[in-house]
């Protein structure tokens, strides 16, 4: 991966595969798909912790688990382009240690912090989006924001995943929830973890990158650096709109972007 004067379009870091139950085609099409970008990166769902929480539908069975980092590996050796390791892990309080063992064990080079669920609301879960039907989304927002800084705290993750997800099905606070988001920015700052610009909002009801150009801007003034990810489900997916995620990128502030080896960050010059 070639940095100063790379003109490519970034490296797609947020790539799922069949594993995890919601996505379409064969890891080598994900790679075959990346065209103008500098690189992709893997990050499909790691297993839940808690085995109650199994679902076939929403991420790969620790059985699994091998298979994808081996054959993401064996991608690696096999293309041109260059391909990395990572991994989506869900954040829930009371984890941390159990999930600190894991990854410990594992040959990543970046770990995506994610937080799908709200107490006992997989609130991104189409599957459950009738809850939003009456729902305090206020409230979904602040616990959602509270639960991230919790997420950084624990100091287990690299990137805050699609950092204003609550929004993906259209549904937003009645009023702006600063306060909640500047505690997220600040514990995502201190920990060092890097904010990923998510172009899958766009392809969602809320028809917007995750984050908003508003929360994407605090975060650069906070001195967090951003990543990129289309959070592909299908090759079809991949790099999607990654023109305008760096345009987003830029308008916020951001000159560089960072990508990921072995778990240190590497940065790059945006194209
Ligand atoms: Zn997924
Ligand atoms: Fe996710
Ligand atoms: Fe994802
Ligand atoms: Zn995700």
């Amino acid at each position: 991966m070639n940095g100063l004067g790379d003109r490519r379009l970034p490296v797609d870091h947020h790539l799922h595969i069949p594993l995890c139950g919601h996505a379409d085609g064969m890891p080598a099409e994900y790679v075959a798909a990346a065209g103008a970008l500098a690189g992709v990166g893997f990050s499909d769902h790691l297993p839940y912790l808690e085995p109650a929480m199994a679902d076939p539908a929403l991420a790969m069975s620790w059985d699994d688990l091998p298979v994808y980092l081996g054959g993401v590996r064996r991608l690696r050796e096999e293309s041109d382009t260059p391909v990395l390791l990572g991994i989506e892990a869900d954040y829930f309080p009371g984890q941390e240690s159990r999930l600190a063992n894991i990854l410990g064990e594992l040959p990543l080079d970046y770990v995506y912090g994610a937080v799908h669920w709200v107490g006992d609301w997989p609130f991104d879960d189409s599957r459950h989006r009738r809850r939003y039907e009456g729902a305090d989304i206020n409230k979904l927002f602040r616990d959602y924001y509270g639960l991230v800084a919790g997420m950084a705290a624990s100091g287990l993750f690299d990137v805050w995943a699609h950092p204003d997800l609550p929004k993906k099905f259209g549904y937003r606070p009645a009023e702006p929830v600063y306060d909640d988001e500047d505690v997220a920015l600040e514990a995502v700052a201190a920990a060092g973890m890097v904010i990923e610009v998510n172009t899958s909002g766009l392809r969602k009801p809320a028809r917007e990158i995750y984050p908003s150009l508003g929360l994407l801007r605090r975060a650069c003034a906070a001195g967090i650096p951003v990543t990129f990810g289309s959070d592909a489900h299908r090759p079809g997916e991949v790099g999607h709109e990654f023109k305008r995620a760096v345009t987003l990128a830029r308008e916020a502030g951001y000159r560089t972007y960072t990508t990921f080896s072995r778990r240190e960050k590497v940065g790059l010059t945006l194209p």
